[in-house]
């Protein structure tokens, strides 16, 4: 018989899951502060709990957590981990230092369905969603995990094509029994799935992050074919419905394509695009990756761009490159390892 996975239950989940073994009242919540706070992947050091639970824990369940296989590491001490996910799949998990600052970027699903015109997931396609406990795993399971002070679900996939996934992990991830990290201290990233974004505002205090990278309908949905379902224009009618400020940020992805989305044009539709909204868009370099026609703009370029957007009002910030030597293509090193083990089963 399959034993049945920890890692991503919900306290609740934990209690319904337990609640045939007789245990005493504490023990769900002990169970869950083992795993989610103290990273017990063995049930023998659960201490406080009895010999006889720790016994049926081990006959009938698995804590779930699972080490990377492979990690890649940049010359300016970011690192890009491989872990194991469901049926045989891989997913990245890039974990990037930065003075007192600790972040990890978290993959929400195996490839992705929005195929964005300027992504290696993209072109990747669509393998799987990830369940809660993979979630949860990229954090629970990553050497650096005490070290960490931010949370970006910015990896491999939307978040919002696997919102109830991701809804769980962050309840888990925010909660006094799991990991107790500060919802201000976490930003979910979407394309802009209205229906999963709105879910997010209303049942979480995270912070929010919409992908833009163009203020023009045709133009954006040549970059990303989600324009044509979810226009941007809808996407920030909806969004001006919510309180969004110093408490609780939202903040817009322009990805700057040379002579593609960085003219004065561009500036002058953003700004009226996003009057209105306390928010701040962040600039990104673009790395190319094989197969697109699209080109990063030089770095001065980059600065005249904020300058611009800046003089309109709205606060605009680039965000450092970091990991070139490893980022050269996000997706590429789960697709690639996962040909490798295709390749070996056929042999
Ligand atoms: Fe998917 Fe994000 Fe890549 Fe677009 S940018 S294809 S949403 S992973």
């Amino acid at each position: 018989m399959q034993k049945m996975q920890l890692t991503g239950m919900t306290l609740n989940e934990i209690k319904q899951e337990t609640e045939r073994f007789e245990f005493p009242g504490y023990a769900a919540r002990e169970i869950a502060l083992w795993i989610y706070r103290r990273g017990a992947s063995d049930f023998e050091v659960m201490s406080n709990l009895s010999m006889k639970a720790r016994a049926q824990l081990s006959e009938h369940f698995d804590t779930g957590l699972t080490s990377f296989t492979k990690v890649d590491i940049s010359s300016d001490g970011t690192k890009k981990y491989l872990f194991p996910a469901q049926h045989g799949r891989f997913i990245e998990t890039a974990y990037i230092p930065d003075k007192k600052r600790h972040t990890l970027c978290i993959s929400s699903q195996v490839g992705c369905k929005m195929g964005c015109l300027f992504c290696m997931t993209g072109k990747q396609g669509f393998q799987g969603h990830l369940n809660s406990g993979d979630i949860l795993n990229q954090i629970l399971s990553l050497p650096e995990r005490n070290l960490l002070t931010n949370l970006v679900f910015m990896g491999m996939g939307e978040p919002f094509d696997n919102t109830d996934e991701v809804l769980k992990a962050l309840e888990i991830i925010t909660s006094d029994y799991g990991l107790a990290f500060s919802p201000r201290k976490i930003t979910v990233s979407t394309v802009g799935l209205i229906p999963g974004m709105k879910r997010f505002i209303r049942e979480t205090r995270c912070q929010l992050a919409i992908s833009l990278h163009s203020p023009f309908d045709e133009e954006r949905s040549m970059l990303m074919p989600v324009e044509n379902i979810y226009p941007i224009r809808k996407v920030i009618e909806e969004v001006k419905k919510y309180e969004f400020g110093k408490q609780r940020r939202i903040s817009f992805e322009y990805i700057v394509f040379k002579g593609i989305n960085d003219t004065e044009r561009h500036v002058n539709q953003l700004a009226r695009l996003l009057n209105g909204i306390k928010c701040r868009i962040n600039l990104i370099k673009f790395h190319p990756i094989p197969g697109t026609p699209l080109e990063a703009v030089s770095p001065d370029a980059l600065m005249e761009f904020r300058d611009k957007l800046d003089k309109k009002g709205i606060v605009t910030t680039i965000r450092a490159s970091r990991g070139e030597d490893i980022f050269a293509a996000c997706g590429l090193l789960s697709t690639k390892e996962m040909v490798k083990r295709k390749e070996k089963e056929v042999l």
